[in-house]
């Protein structure tokens, strides 16, 4: 079983509607789809927006449906050099940039507990992610941090900060908080974003106009990804 989490219904209406034989469960208002994408079993769910949506969904999920592996996918903003919109960013690593008890004089992002600011991915889930990525025509697929915030993020003085700060290529708000579940619960997970905006002045332009396109390269990924997943 493999879990597919996506923060908004945008980013996960083209991925259930390409599963069959879907079954339907509501736990803690977050519907799990179960069925098959690609002739591979998976689970889907809308978490909701922002870090404790997104944890709820990620360990309601785990506890429920035991999934191997868990994919964090939809839409962010880019911040990385040469990163435009409608590309894809491939989490190595993921980082909660408003964790932040420096007063106290941790780093900023560190999370207490398990005493880490960057959270690894799956890189074994990540090279199937980037060859899977080659197979989808015209799609640029890029590797690096992903910064997870509860704040969209829309100026330029912010995304400098996120780049200085974490050396992040992308920002989003919920890959991080998915991540730090799985990670929790040694269930490897992948973040893939396809870029709506660029976090910038121009971002709530940008990020309405450019969602669907978005959404639609994140779901055509997936679907390419799911291949390489079969056991
Ligand atoms: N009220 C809006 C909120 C959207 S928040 C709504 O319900 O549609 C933006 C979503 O897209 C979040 O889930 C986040 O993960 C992602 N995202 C895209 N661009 C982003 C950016 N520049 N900063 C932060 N998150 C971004």
């Amino acid at each position: 079983m493999i879990g597919l989490i996506g923060a908004m219904t945008v980013e996960m209406e083209l991925v259930k509607e390409r599963m069959t034989e879907r079954k339907e469960e509501t736990i803690s208002g977050i519907t799990f789809v179960q069925g098959k994408l690609e002739d591979v079993d998976c689970v889907a769910a809308v978490s909701g927006i922002g870090k404790v949506n997104s944890a709820m969904c990620a360990q309601t999920m785990i506890l429920r449906y035991q999934p191997r592996l868990v994919i964090n996918t939809g839409v962010a903003g880019g911040t990385g050099k040469g990163i435009k919109i409608g590309d894809v960013v491939v989490a190595e690593h993921v980082v909660q940039h408003d964790m932040d008890t420096s007063a106290l004089g941790d780093p900023k992002g560190f999370i207490s507990g398990i005493d880490m600011i960057r959270i690894p991915c799956d890189n074994v889930l990540n090279e199937k992610v980037c060859l899977a990525a080659q197979r989808v025509a015209g799609l640029i697929c890029h590797r690096g941090i992903i910064a997870t915030g509860d704040q969209f993020v829309g100026s330029r003085e912010k995304l400098n900060q996120l780049m200085a700060e974490f050396g992040a290529v992308a920002c989003e708000m919920e890959g991080g908080s998915i991540g730090q579940v799985c990670y929790i619960n040694k269930v490897p997970f992948a973040v893939v974003r396809a870029i709506s905006d660029n976090a910038n002045d121009d971002a709530h332009m940008d990020y309405p106009k450019f969602l669907k396109i978005a959404v639609h390269k994140s779901a055509d990924l997936l679907c390419a990804l799911m291949p390489l997943l079969s056991e």
